[in-house]
């Protein structure tokens, strides 16, 4: 991902292994209902939704007034550990230190970019797993009256869904990683904690939660849903809908059963190209929902709901910067009920490609426009601080060989000859991505 500021049984299906949220019942001792992913065997605290925490306090013998206190102890608080939970009863304490993992996240480490602006950070989960957040602050601007900004102070963090990402786009380096797993939904909520946490202590807050981060968040939908769910839950972080954004490369079942849910949040679609023979390079995922149908879904997400579509395109030069490039877009998109967004491409070690020059931006924006689209360029944060999500990440995992880097490279450049020639991709789908949207995960 890019830390730009583009203002969730998963779609992915009934998966018999799916990660269980629900806690251990405590003096019941029966199993959990389902097997769980990270390394810890005790469910996050934080990812218990509407009512399973009254369930749980009913099965302990425990009074129903203290599932306030425990919330707010995790999200007034911010609590990390059971002993910080301070208005609780030492015996509670002890049972809860048992069942649950208060917070989920086991180390961070924090890199700061932009002057203070942007915090990158690489969050160790208890399996030894590696996912990244960023947290981007926008000052006040503008003039709208005295004491009052046109645009208000923002603190916008990018969270990640997934550890890595199977769709592999050849720009992007979480895709270069391959896929992980799919995080719980207290490994997705703790990430805003950990900020809420920092930004707590500038008397501030987290006001935007974009699921721009590592992973394809409509492919571990269940979680992404719950985690929305309990952002926007008054009594745990209370965030309006219209504060959080999620990123999809395109999982049409996906895109469909959030349309049928209604209005959740703000829809963003990373479409990159308007080209089926480019788009199956760069969004490799496009083989199997080429983009006539992902934006069928997502006009339809937008009809539906009334909320406006973001388009992500990331602007790759003499990649999909052509003014064919434009024209494309802007025939694609003309009518809709939508916005594109074009982020520069930051520099990423296995790809051969540079982003566009500001003077192509500027006149494939004003081409598009022209068209009858609505573009916004985006600045990149953080390209001092590692600046692609999955890049804190992959430098953990070591200097790729040179002759590997080189290998990736020459693949790229030859899969995009053929696309720019016109030609669609003869490859199949990578294994590892085939196996996350193929038969039973997908609906
Ligand atoms: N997997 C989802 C959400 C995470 S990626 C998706 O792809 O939509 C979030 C955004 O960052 C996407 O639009 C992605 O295309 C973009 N991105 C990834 N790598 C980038 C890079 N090197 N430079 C700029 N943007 C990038
Ligand atoms: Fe990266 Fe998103 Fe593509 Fe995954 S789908 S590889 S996170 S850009």
């Amino acid at each position: 991902m890019s830390p730009t500021d583009a203002t969730g049984d998963r779609t992915a299906g009934a998966n018999p292994d799916a990660p269980a949220r629900e806690p251990r019942e405590p003096s019941s001792g029966r199993e959990p209902r389902r097997a769980r992913l990270s390394g810890d065997p005790r469910p996050g605290l934080s990812g218990l939704g509407d009512g399973e925490l009254e369930k749980w306090l009913a099965a302990a013998g425990q009074p129903a007034y203290r599932a306030r206190q425990i919330r707010d102890a995790v999200w007034r608080q911010n609590a990390s550990t059971a002993a910080e939970c301070l208005t609780l009863p030492a015996p509670l304490r002890s049972l809860i230190d048992e069942s649950f993992r208060v917070d989920t996240i086991a180390e961070n480490e924090i890199k700061v970019a932009d002057g203070g602006l942007t915090e990158k950070t690489l969050h160790l989960l208890s399996d030894g797993a590696l996912i990244e957040s960023v947290l981007m602050h926008y000052p006040a601007r503008g003039y709208a009256g005295p004491g009052k900004p046109l645009h208000r102070e923002r603190h916008t963090l990018c969270i990640s869904s997934q550890s890595g990402c199977a769709v592999g786009c050849p720009f992007c380096a979480t895709g270069e990683l391959g896929f992980g797993r799919d995080l719980e939904t207290a490994e997705i909520v703790d990430q805003v904690r950990h900020a809420s946490r920092r930004v707590a202590a500038t008397g501030t807050h987290v006001t935007n939660v974009v699921f721009m981060g590592m992973g394809e968040p409509l492919l571990n939908l269940d979680r992404v849903l719950e985690s929305v769910a309990i952002l926007a839950d008054p009594r745990m972080f209370g965030l309006g809908a219209r504060h959080v954004v999620v990123s999809t490369s395109g999982v049409v079942p996906g895109i469909k059963r959030l349309t049928a849910l209604g209005p959740q949040f703000t829809l963003a679609v990373s479409l990159h190209a308007a080209r089926d023979p480019l788009r199956d390079v760069l969004v490799p995922l496009n083989r199997r929902w080429p983009v006539a149908e992902v934006v069928a879904a997502a006009r339809e997400h937008a009809r539906v709901t009334g909320r406006r579509v973001s388009y992500e395109y990331v602007m790759i030069s003499g990649v999909n910067d052509t003014e064919i490039d434009a024209d494309a877009l802007a025939r694609l998109l003309r009518g809709d009920l939508a916005h594109v967004n074009l982020i520069p491409m930051n520099p990423v070690a296995h790809t051969p490609w540079q982003a566009s020059s500001p003077e192509r931006v500027a006149e494939f924006a004003a081409r598009v426009r022209r068209g009858g689209v609505g573009v916004t360029i985006r600045a990149n944060r953080g390209q001092d601080a590692g600046a692609a999500c999955g890049q804190l990440a992959a430098d953990r995992a070591g200097e790729p060989e040179p002759s590997v880097v080189a290998h990736r490279r020459e693949l790229i450049v030859r899969e995009s000859e053929t696309a720019l020639r016109g030609s669609r991709s003869a490859e199949e789908l990578p294994a590892d991505l085939e196996a996350a949207v193929g038969t039973g995960r997908v609906r």
